[in-house]
């Protein structure tokens, strides 16, 4: 029996209350999770599992983790009960060598990086979900270089999504701006659609753009990108944009996906007034 070959995706996830929402990002997710073959699992790698030390998540039934302070109830109310896949870590180990992987039992779950855009693309929540940490530890040629390794689960049936934001400084947020990008924003957003259609093996030389310093201060939300730059990389395959925009001045929303048969988002401005409402003045950690 033949396995199809998997796509993968990075999702551009913003503010947590997108699970709750539905705008046209939400709907590119949605439109992705219903293109895809089903997944045996899903290996999610998402911006808010950022910890010195590289590991799977590995007990049967991860939970669901609220990392985030200042939102309603109804956001701390949102279950995404996917099973684990215990087995997979031994699979992405032998992968990620010579490096080590740690099975992660009961430290982790599954965060709202990865929760907030499979409640979208994947309803149902009855597909594994495995989350892979990011290493803080490592330079950024090692993340590209860790998901050209990882590109091989793609012929056994596993998904990969990282969940991050490609822009992404909470502390130059303009509440002014709901749909809309900072100049210094849309350049590096800009620069990195050219390097992820054209030459995603160099990915990580976005830290030499000018606009580095303030569309990424800290690497969390723009790691997970570079694990599909590697796997577009190794499959010698541009990644497609699924959707872009840009929310409150300082963070890109662009979304990619490799080698997915996808229809991709309706453009429309609907998603511009959903989004406007969506992030507290007072929210943190997002
Ligand atoms: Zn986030």
């Amino acid at each position: 029996m033949s396995t199809p070959l998997m796509p993968a995706a990075f999702l551009g996830h913003g503010s947590p209350m997108n699970a709750l929402e539905r705008n046209r990002y939400t709907q590119a997710w949605r439109a992705f999770g219903a293109s895809v073959p089903r997944p045996r699992a899903i290996l999610a790698i998402s911006a808010h599992w950022y910890v010195p030390a590289l590991a799977v998540t590995a007990m049967p039934r991860p939970r669901t983790i609220h990392d985030f302070y200042g939102f309603p109830p109804e956001l701390f109310a949102v279950q995404y009960p996917a099973p684990g896949l215990p087995e997979l870590v031994e699979e992405v180990a032998d992968l990620a060598r010579p490096d080590r992987v740690g099975a992660d039992l009961d430290g982790w779950g599954l965060d709202h990086g990865t929760w907030s855009v499979l409640v979208h693309a994947f309803p149902q929540a009855d597909i594994p979900v495995v989350q892979l940490s990011l290493d803080t530890r490592k330079p950024l040629d090692w993340h590209v270089e860790l998901g050209a390794k990882l590109s091989a689960l793609r012929e056994r049936g596993i998904l990969v999504v990282g969940s991050g934001n490609v822009v992404h400084n909470l502390r130059a947020i303009d509440w002014n701006r709901p749909d809309d990008g900072f100049d210094w924003a849309r350049r590096f957003d800009e620069r990195a659609r050219q390097l992820m259609r054209e030459t995603p093996h160099e990915a990580a030389s976005l830290a030499a753009h000018p606009d580095y310093r303030a569309a990424v201060p800290v690497t969390d939300h723009f790691l997970p990108l570079l694990y599909l730059a590697g796997m577009a990389a190794a499959a010698e395959r541009p990644a497609k944009t699924l959707v872009e925009g840009y929310s409150y001045g300082s963070l890109s929303m662009t979304a990619y996906t490799l080698q997915a048969h996808c229809p991709g988002a309706t453009q429309d401005a609907g998603g511009a007034a959903a989004l406007a409402t969506s992030l507290p003045p007072d929210a943190a950690n997002v």
